[in-house]
């Protein structure tokens, strides 16, 4: 008995030291006599004040289903059973457009089922409306593609199972028929398994469902063996599929960084988890329908676009980022300089913002490089900073970076905007719209924060943390309800994981190859805070890739992102062919479209070129027409 209180006492004893020492730390990283604020550590440039128009976050408005219901029948006909915001339906949205997949939605079956593909949206059971499940049966029995997710119940045997079962116990999905010719391009060890979430971390994974008593055999399975992807073959050529899982929420979750960190490496490598069920589904409706167009990601009809970007947040990385500029000025292509606007000294640095900056960030604009913003205090506790006021103007805004984990004065917006005006008030060419947060801490306001600022594009996630390599639109609050205009590049390679990035040189060039497979981004980031073994890599990479890729900044492939973001296009079938119709709000060049092996396109270059199943077209207008023959 003694010893159990004794034992308590001691317990308790050192409890309350750790506490103190706590306490005691946090109070000396609040008043640390080395960051606390004085006339001297700031620089002020004489007579530099603003910016005055205050940023405006505007709130929240759900995105309507009703903006994707519109236009001609074409693509995948999405019926939607659950058309309300408890329906994940934005992430097929974000999904379909990265990858290029034409789509519309519907909430009437029978309009639905005019189309060649119908995906069933977000899942049926036996309580759905009969009259509907009877009406998804019959679709494949007279030719029509069906697929379905979660189902359970109501079409289990339309879909070729017998048994659903609902679980959040699969952690992983593996291909269990590489003969099928939906699945058979998936031979890298990263494809043939993908992770839907870690299970040191979450004794809870995504919910999936089981399917078993199969008529065929499964496309993927779970390490239990059970079916996650059926397909069932119908005598008149119409099949069906089903997936095991939300696909939509698994897209929005992921983008939203709010997935349960199902990445097996977190940068550097091959993560095409998320990737390869919209693969498949666009594999899906490419067999499907035959008259299947798909829309190219990479501008050029190259197979892969590479964005270099360089983080200046270290005095002498301001004059090294001029030594690489000039070697991609001399091999005339332009990346991305993201600059912190460090006017303050504090704990990480000096204030190396200053009279000294100015003429290298004018070089780097000279040669048309991108200038871009990389926050102005660089703290590794940004996603908890407060909102801000909108208001926050230089020379008083006063984030002081005390510690590892506190800043004072600092804001979302103020970050934000105070960067973003300095770099405007210098460099006279450009405008900064794309923005990248030191440590790439992610608040959860900063989609709408971004556009509030001015901004359009940001980087700041790594693709394996979000399971794509593929950039993708924002969601306001990082959340479920709306769509905002901007749009996210993440990251593939760094500079500072081990060994050196000249060893690496090679793994580079093998992710690049996998991720070129399906017209990926390869966005590479370089601090320029050491020359040497960076400047060889970036040199070899160029020397190896610099002919193939499409190399751009993130803010053009951003406007060209953007831009194809809000094309739609459909096929109608004429007395000679085929004519593919594109609406393009806003001209553009240089877009991809993928056409069925036996088209031959009739619109003579320059307009439209045919490589293969590649069709580039360029000078996009509104309302262009393309014509295709077809054996
Ligand atoms: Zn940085």
């Amino acid at each position: 008995m003694m010893r159990i209180i004794r034992n308590l006492i001691l317990i308790i004893f050192l409890l309350a030291v750790g506490y103190f020492l706590f306490k005691y730390k946090q109070s000396r990283d609040e008043a640390n006599p080395l960051t606390d604020l004085t006339k001297d550590s700031v620089y002020i440039f004489p007579g530099v004040k603003g910016p005055m128009n205050a940023s405006i976050v505007q709130p929240m408005h759900r995105t309507s289903w009703k903006k994707y219901a519109t236009g001609e029948d074409y693509g995948i006909a999405v019926l939607l059973l659950d058309s309300s915001q408890n329906s994940n339906w934005m992430g097929l949205v974000h999904a379909f457009k990265s990858f290029g997949i034409p789509f519309k939605f519907y909430t009437n079956v029978d309009e639905a089922l005019k189309n060649d593909v119908v995906y069933v949206y977000p899942g049926v059971d036996a309580s759905t409306n009969p009259v509907i499940l009877a009406k998804l049966t019959n679709f494949p029995q007279r030719g029509g593609t069906l697929i379905g997710q979660c189902v359970d119940g109501g079409l289990d045997q339309v879909f070729g199972f017998n048994t659903s079962n609902g679980t959040n116990q699969n952690y992983r999905i593996r291909i269990s028929n590489f003969n099928s010719p939906i699945l058979k391009e998936f031979t890298d060890p990263k494809e043939k398994e993908i992770s839907l979430a870690n299970p040191q971390l979450f004794k809870e994974s995504e919910g999936t469902f089981n399917y078993s008593g199969l008529m065929g055999s499964p496309l993927m399975v779970y390490p239990n063996g059970m079916a996650f992807l059926t397909e069932r073959d119908y005598a008149g050529g119409g099949k069906a599929y089903c997936f095991g899982m939300d696909l939509g929420y698994w897209e929005l979750t992921a983008t939203d960084d709010r997935a349960l960190e199902a990445h097996r490496t977190y940068v550097n490598s091959y993560e095409p988890s998320m990737d390869l069920v919209f693969r498949i589904v666009r594999n899906i409706y490419t067999s499907s329908s035959k008259t299947a167009v798909t829309l190219g990601t990479v501008q050029d009809n190259k197979k892969l676009t590479l964005c270099i970007t360089h983080d200046i947040d270290y005095t002498l990385s301001v004059f090294n980022a001029v030594v690489f500029a000039k070697m991609e000025f001399a091999r005339k292509i332009k990346t991305t300089y993201f600059y912190q606007t460090k006017y303050i000294l504090d704990w990480n640095d000096k204030a190396f913002f200053d009279d000294s900056v100015v003429k290298p960030l004018l070089a780097l604009d000279s040669m048309k490089m991108e200038i871009a913003s990389h926050s102005v205090a660089h703290s590794k506790v940004y996603m908890d900073f407060p909102l801000g006021t909108g208001k926050e103007m230089y020379p008083t805004y006063h984030p002081v970076v005390k510690s590892a984990t506190f800043t004072s004065g600092g804001s979302v917006l103020g970050e934000l905007r105070v960067s973003k005006f300095l770099l405007d008030h210098f460099v006279k060419d450009q405008q900064v719209i794309s923005f990248r947060p030191g440590n790439l801490a992610l608040p959860y306001s900063l989609p709408q924060s971004l556009i509030a600022t001015g901004y359009k594009y940001s980087s700041d996630v790594t693709a394996n943390d979000v399971l794509t390599h593929l950039p993708y639109q924002l969601n306001y609050d990082r959340a479920y309800d709306e769509e905002v205009p901007a749009f996210e590049f993440p990251l593939t390679i760094e500079d500072e994981a081990l060994p050196q990035m000249d060893k690496r040189l090679d793994s580079a060039l093998a992710v690049a190859h996998e991720i070129s497979k399906y017209g990926g981004l390869m966005c590479v980031l370089i601090h320029p805070n050491v020359v040497s073994y960076k400047y060889k890599f970036e040199v070899g990479l160029l020397d190896s890739i610099q002919n193939t890729a499409h190399i751009s900044t993130i803010r053009d492939f951003g406007d060209w992102w953007a831009a194809r973001n809000n094309v739609r296009f459909f096929v109608l079938k004429n007395a000679t062919g085929y004519q593919l119709h594109i609406i393009s709000p806003a001209p553009m060049d240089n877009l991809t479209f993928f056409v069925p092996s036996t088209w031959t396109c009739a619109t003579p270059a320059p307009t439209a070129k045919q490589t293969g199943n590649s069709v580039l077209v360029s000078n996009v207008t509104n309302g262009m027409i393309i014509n295709f023959t077809a054996k």
